[in-house]
């Protein structure tokens, strides 16, 4: 499963508790722990950590209600606007109807009334079908789905047990979330990035699925497992993103972009629109099947219990989440960063990338992200565009 695409909470107008720690706002909640498709680019599966192999495959009800009850419990102590949770796996649609719809009612019950609860699932969309269309309108989800570009770019990886693509499936299943009774629901596409496929193909296969939003995602990597084509000086991720970037700005930006608004966002002094960027304070927590809290799935490619934090919701607030040493560290902005990042010149915008790559087994997180030229490189880019980054402020305008 590719990253939830939460979006950015607004601090701001929400009220912190007197005397306890900063909020969380953000939820991905585990509700299967297996999937119907066996990727092998996944960091579920095919990365350092196998803690899926000693999970329930589904999250009981009973969890799903205690971690419901600490998510109100969590909204009133700190008088929260509004708190957004991904429905998540493994494959969340393997839950089938009538549990997702007892899993969506519980969550909408338990915070009814007291904060808006923006609510998600992000699927590989193969069981993708107007029933689970019909629960996504009843409860208002608004459903992303991972597509890694056309036929053979999705297929390279994106695969059935067996080797088959899973292609067919998941276009069909975007087409069904176009059809204009559940085109609310759709919120868009996620693309992990694999320099094997043709960025301009890329982008203009995805571009054609009328996607209300994209997002391209660089792909899981550390400084011991470094991602592919990354030699000595070399760029190739950033140069990926920008050829995209050029068609996108000289197409007066038809579709937002999540990565490259984010970067704008950012240059223009405002927050950062994902998690692998920026230097806001870390919100998320993540729920597995059995209840058991978590940092960042990403970390999984760390090494094995990387995520980890010896917590539950049936054992612990939000709060003692919240407090929990792994989440303080990376709640330290600019000063938690590393030597490198913190006298970096795009460090504000960057953020030192995703917290999980930057692991190297010698000293853990206490490095420049392995994507570091990557990043700087793109900052960089449109930095030196203001133009261009005019224009696209000019098109959101006329968007709202
Ligand atoms: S769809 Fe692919 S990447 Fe997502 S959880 Fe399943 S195997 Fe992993
Ligand atoms: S560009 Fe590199 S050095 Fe600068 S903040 Fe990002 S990861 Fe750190």
């Amino acid at each position: 499963m590719t990253k939830a695409g939460l979006p950015h909470s607004n601090p701001a107008s929400d009220a912190s508790a007197a005397g306890s720690g900063p909020a969380l706002r953000q939820f991905v909640v585990k509700v299967h722990s297996r999937c119907d498709l066996a990727c092998d680019h996944c960091y579920v599966y095919e990365h350092a950590d196998q803690s899926w192999r000693g999970r329930p495959r589904v999250m009981s009800q009973d969890v799903v209600a205690q971690t419901a009850a600490r998510m109100a419990e969590h909204v009133i102590a700190h008088r929260l606007n509004t708190v957004h949770l991904v429905l998540h796996g493994g494959e969340p649609l393997l839950v089938g109807h009538t549990r997702l719809r007892r899993i969506a009612q519980e969550f909408r019950s338990a915070l009814d009334g007291l904060c808006r609860l923006d609510l998600r699932l992000q699927t590989n969309a193969v069981r993708l079908d107007e029933q689970f269309c019909e629960i996504f309108r009843a409860y208002d989800i608004k459903v992303g789905v991972s597509v890694d570009g056309d036929r053979t770019a999705h297929d390279r990886h994106r695969r059935f047990a067996d080797g088959r693509g899973s292609y067919d499936r998941v276009v069909g299943a975007v087409q069904l979330l176009q059809e204009s009774r559940h085109r609310n629901s759709f919120a868009g596409i996620l693309c992990t990035i694999d320099l094997e496929n043709d960025p301009l193909r890329t982008y203009e296969t995805l571009l054609a699925l009328d996607p209300p939003k994209i997002d391209f995602l660089l792909p899981h990597a550390t400084w011991n497992t470094p991602p592919p084509r990354s030699g000595p000086g070399a760029t190739p991720y950033a140069d990926w993103l920008i050829t995209i970037a050029e068609q996108w700005f000289a197409a007066g930006c038809p579709v937002p972009v999540r990565l490259f608004d984010s970067v704008l966002s950012l240059l223009g002094g405002g927050p950062s629109l994902v998690e692998s960027m920026g230097t806001d304070s870390v919100e998320l927590v993540v729920v597995e099947t059995d209840g058991t809290f978590e940092q960042a799935d990403s970390l999984k490619i760390a090494y094995p219990g990387a995520p980890a934090m010896g917590m539950t919701v049936f054992s612990h607030s939000l709060d003692e989440v919240a407090a929990h040493p792994a989440m303080r560290k990376r709640r330290r902005g600019i000063a938690g960063l590393c030597t490198s990042c913190r006298s970096c010149s795009v460090v504000r915008m960057c953020g030192g990338g995703l917290y999980a790559h930057r692991f190297r087994a010698e000293n853990g997180f206490d490095n420049p992200s392995v994507f570091c030229r990557d990043l700087k490189k793109m900052i960089s880019y449109f930095q030196d565009r203001p133009r261009l980054v005019r224009a696209s402020r000019q098109t959101d305008a006329e968007r709202s």
